[in-house]
């Protein structure tokens, strides 16, 4: 997986991995995006990727 210049690694473990854009952050759970907040919802229900923040993000980090 490549990581655009853009989108801060926060943390990158075995199992998790945190990255975020200006826009929004999304929380992996072994490649599979799991929860995500962005600048314009806050915090969104776990699993919920319908927020175009946070679909630009993952599109991003390659997950689309
Ligand atoms: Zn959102």
């Amino acid at each position: 997986m490549s990581i655009q210049e853009e989108v801060r690694e926060f943390f990158k473990g075995h199992y998790y991995e945190i990255v975020e854009d200006e826009r929004a952050q999304v929380i992996l759970l072994e490649g599979e995006p799991i929860a995500s907040a962005c600048i314009e919802h806050g915090s969104h229900d776990v699993f919920d990727l319908n927020c175009p923040h946070v679909r630009d993000l993952l599109k991003k980090i390659g997950y689309f």
